[in-house]
């Protein structure tokens, strides 16, 4: 479903063994990078909605970790003319295997890429840029661009430590990355909700973030 939804958006896309999705559409430059599996419900699971938040009817997480990161990429792809490589991954929760999949692989799909912004933190300002003694991004210059583009957008970023994730991989791949919150709450747990405004919110960041590193694109004044 998502390789037909990137190529019909004019990107070349991959499907490699994993079942990893890579998608690309014009010159590399930022690799933004979510992944597919969730610990939701098996089946099709149950969404509420209240006050502008959707949560699980089920019992089971709602999944908003990490389908909010792959929408944030799936509308990037809707952006006309946006040059963008979009990398999404397949086992993710159980240690990051299909990204590790990839990066084993299929790196040199990778040449050209610049940095990474990986869609799957929660919270709403959060930029990961460590986890299990790996920093992301040693420069910090990737970094300091995105905490940039946070506060340029209203969104009082800031760095923080974090988790395993697909960033320990591409980090130790040796590509500047960071992770950043795209508005999920209470991961992992029933409880968990996502707040429609808070993704919008990371929304304008992630595209504020690649405008700032050349991608040259600017976020339409009605977004949010
Ligand atoms: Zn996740």
């Amino acid at each position: 479903m998502c390789a037909r939804f990137f190529s019909r958006r004019g990107f070349h896309v991959d499907v490699d063994r994993a079942a990893n999705v890579f998608a690309r559409r014009g010159a590399p430059g930022v690799l933004v990078c979510a992944h597919l599996d969730d610990l939701g419900h098996p089946s099709r699971r149950g969404v509420g909605m209240m006050d502008g938040a959707l949560y699980s009817i089920t019992g089971a997480p709602l999944g908003g970790d990490d389908k909010c990161g792959v929408a944030i990429a799936m509308y990037l792809a809707c952006v006309p003319d946006l040059p963008l490589t979009v990398l999404l991954t397949t086992q993710e929760e159980v240690g990051s295997v299909g990204c590790q999949e990839f990066l084993a692989h299929s790196r040199d799909a990778l040449d050209g890429v610049m940095a990474a912004l990986v869609l799957d933190r929660r919270g709403t300002c959060d930029v990961v840029v460590n986890a299990c003694g790996v920093e992301f991004d040693p420069q910090g210059e990737w970094t300091a661009l995105v905490i940039d583009a946070g506060h340029e957008v209203g969104v009082p970023s800031r760095a923080v430590t974090g988790m395993m994730s697909d960033a320990v991989v591409l980090a130790d791949a040796g590509i500047p990355v960071v992770n950043v919150s795209v508005g999920y709450r209470l991961p992992h747990t029933p409880a968990e909700h996502v707040y429609l405004h808070d993704v919008y919110a990371s929304l304008r960041w992630v595209l504020r973030a690649l405008r700032k590193a050349g991608s040259g694109v600017a976020a339409p004044r009605s977004w949010g």
